[in-house]
């Protein structure tokens, strides 16, 4: 069978929505910041570089990687960078890492568990 490969009228690529196979890649940082309390899906998107349907389906963790990855939450120690900058529900602050290094911090030091939502 012959492949016929499309004519490209330009060279750059159009942005394609995620595959479902990168999905599970960009869920620890949408799972990071729901444990941090970011409820809001257009924020998670703005702050993962996803879109609200990505973060939807992510939420659903209908993928049984993600699914795992949701039941066991982020490992402690695990930091995971975001391409935009939220508010921390938490702290107020704004962060760059999903979870909130400042408020894992804190409850170090004073070895309170963290909040369960
Ligand atoms: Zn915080």
């Amino acid at each position: 069978m012959i492949q016929r490969r499309k004519p490209s009228r330009s060279k750059e690529k159009p942005k394609q929505a995620l595959t479902k196979s990168q999905l599970p890649r960009r869920a620890p940082a949408v799972i990071a910041l729901m444990e941090m309390g970011v409820n809001d899906y257009g924020e998670i998107a703005y702050a993962t570089g996803l879109t609200v349907a990505d973060v939807k389906e992510i939420d659903a963790a209908e993928d049984r990687k993600i699914r795992r990855l949701a039941t066991q939450g982020t490992p402690a120690g695990t930091y995971l960078p975001l391409n935009k900058p939220v508010r921390c529900p938490t702290c107020n602050g704004m962060v760059t890492m999903a979870p909130c290094v400042a408020c894992d911090r804190r409850w170090d030091e004073t070895s309170v568990e963290a909040p369960v939502n």
